[in-house]
């Protein structure tokens, strides 16, 4: 026997999927990224699971596809356990931009040009630069480990298609990376601290893997179904606020208001969410909006949020 909650998702969700569908042919697959472009525009699909490991899907959910900017969170998650608070935010900032989340427009407009937070490329290329170890492949190896952890899944790997395909056209990344340098954020060998941040937006995932690693944020950084503690709750705490402030971009205002819970998307059209306490969320729609988020994905989250009065605010 499922909890009543949980139950009263499962009936409704194929409704409420169903209802987000029309919204995929307003969206386009990122294609800036060439190997993204092979992505089903169509799909549409989720999985919630909640700490007692119970878990609904719907739609496309075995889908698999890259984690792209949703490994934001746990890099800077991660980067903050190497190198604690104060280490981190003297290189990055805590302020949402809005612009698009390639921009490098106030690295030059605003002093010191330090990122303005570490959801946006920016912030993220100097949070992958502070990922310890010695050599690119011990820090990505730190990386992966971290998130089969999070995922319960020991098969989680690169998608090395898209791996190679970002990092043959990056020329955007690479701009910025040199400017981080030319301000003295970053240091060293540039194609390095890049080869990181590529892996690590590389990895790939489905919607439960999604859904487990959120469900570890929503209990405040232990596993319910193992019980190991695997995050501080001072960063989960740091990690949620940013997801809140600014992990929908430059449409994490309108996200809030209309969803109300701490998400994080990535241009492979994925979104990492959950309700605190309750559930982790994992989302699939490749075709995005001009924000670079999942248009179905955002509107199908909105539908079960407001059913569901899971606004946090
Ligand atoms: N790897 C992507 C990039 O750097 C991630 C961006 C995203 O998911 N928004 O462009």
């Amino acid at each position: 026997m499922m909890s009543p909650e949980i139950e009263t998702i499962r009936q409704q969700l194929p409704g409420w999927l169903e209802a987000s569908l029309p919204c995929v042919g307003r969206g386009k697959v990122a294609s800036y990224i060439p190997e993204l472009s092979k992505a089903p525009h169509d799909a549409l699909g989720i999985t919630l699971m909640n700490p007692q490991g119970e878990s609904v899907t719907a739609g496309d959910c075995g889908l698999r596809f890259t984690m792209q900017s949703i490994s934001k969170v746990f890099t800077l998650i991660l980067a903050l356990m190497d190198n604690g608070e104060d280490a981190v935010f003297s290189k990055v900032g805590m302020e949402p931009t809005g612009d698009n989340f390639n921009s490098m427009l106030k690295l030059e407009l605003v002093r010191p040009g330090i990122p303005f937070n570490p959801m946006i490329n920016a912030g993220a290329i100097t949070v992958s630069s502070l990922i310890r170890g010695e050599s690119p492949n011990e820090k990505s190896d730190r990386i992966l480990q971290f998130l089969k952890e999070l995922a319960g899944n020991t098969d989680l790997e690169y998608d090395l298609g898209v791996y190679r395909s970002e990092s043959d056209t990056g020329n955007l990344n690479r701009s910025i990376a040199f400017f981080l340098k030319e301000n003295g954020v970053l240091s060293g060998d540039i194609e390095k601290v890049l080869e990181v941040y590529f892996l690590h937006c590389s990895i790939a995932v489905d919607c439960a893997d999604l859904a487990r690693m959120a469900l570890v944020l929503a209990c405040n950084g232990s596993d319910p179904l193992t019980g190991k503690a695997l995050i501080p709750r001072r960063y989960v705490q740091i990690a949620k606020t940013f997801m809140t402030t600014c992990g929908m971009y430059n449409a994490s205002g309108e996200f809030a208001i209309q969803v109300g819970l701490p998400a994080k998307s990535g241009v492979s059209g994925g979104i990492l969410t959950f309700v605190p306490g309750r559930y982790g969320i994992g989302v699939v729609g490749p075709a995005l909006n001009n924000k670079g988020n999942s248009y179905a994905g955002v509107h199908l989250l909105q539908s079960i949020s407001r059913e569901m009065d899971w606004s946090i605010f």
